[in-house]
């Protein structure tokens, strides 16, 4: 379907069709089309922009990132369908790589998400075999599956709509998980390291900005950035944020 760009939901309806060209082609479960749909309510509180407190996360995330001795980036069904080219382009800045690692996972699946992304760049992604697969205990799902040489390895774990069982998992193993989540009452962003409470479409970009200008900064300036940030606090920013806009049409 074509949207037209005079609608006044038009943004939120060129996600809606990204995630439906995505279960098109296989890429995006069903059950992520739920997900999208608790995202956007939390958008939706959240004014559906780019607040402070997630600026402040971005940054953040942005000096974890490049600090980082072994980042990887994890992505499911739907980070691959609303922004794929998006953690290519983030997996060359930080000298990364992509590991599909999927809640509702299926081989053909995985596959398909990998090809995909491979198109952006085959140099960045991850290919799963049976070979170089381990699982990560205490995980009560297939999420548990990852790979020897990304996630079982990684000291930074990249997670945009990650489950928060997976998120207390790999955060006990002492790795520093950041989230991209709409929600900042999910067990993921209260479990995660840094949190980004934004919607991934607009998140990315800024992140892929921020990167960009740290790179060229000391680790001591990336250092002092992440000293001064504080998750809970930035949370509780995004829940007063959440009020107040319910406040404003009482
Ligand atoms: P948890 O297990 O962490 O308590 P959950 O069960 O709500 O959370 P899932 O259903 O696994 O989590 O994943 C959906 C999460 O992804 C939701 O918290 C939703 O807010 C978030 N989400 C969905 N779409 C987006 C998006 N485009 N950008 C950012 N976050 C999103």
């Amino acid at each position: 379907m074509r949207v037209n760009p005079s609608h006044p939901r038009y943004a939120s309806l060129v996600i809606r069709e990204k995630l439906v060209d995505g279960l098109k082609k296989g890429i995006t479960s069903q059950a992520g089309l739920l997900a999208h749909g608790r995202g956007e309510t939390f958008d939706y509180l959240l004014g559906e922009k780019t607040n402070h407190f997630a600026i402040k996360a971005i940054k953040a995330a942005a000096a974890c990132l490049l600090l980082a001795k072994t980042p990887i980036i994890s992505i499911n069904g739907n980070s691959a369908a609303l922004a794929g080219k998006e953690f290519v382009t983030l997996a060359k800045l930080i000298n990364s790589k992509v590991e599909v690692n999927l809640f509702h996972r299926s081989e053909k699946r995985v596959k398909l998400i990998e090809n995909y992304l491979s198109k952006f760049d085959r140099k960045f992604i991850l290919q799963s075999t049976y070979k170089n697969r381990t699982f990560i205990p205490n995980i009560q799902s297939p999420r548990s599956i990852v790979l020897n040489n990304g996630i079982k390895k990684a000291d930074t774990v990249f997670v945009p709509l990650e489950d928060g069982d997976r998120c207390e998992v790999l955060s006990k193993l002492g790795k520093k998980v950041i989230a991209v989540d709409l929600n900042p009452l999910s067990r993921t962003a209260r479990n995660a390291y840094i949190t980004i409470v934004d919607n991934l479409t607009r998140a990315m970009p800024v992140l892929i900005e921020e990167i960009s200008y740290l790179k060229s900064k000391k680790p001591y300036y990336m250092n002092k950035l992440l000293d001064k940030y504080d998750n809970k606090k930035n949370l509780n920013s995004a829940y007063d944020k959440m009020i107040q806009n319910i406040k404003q049409v009482l």
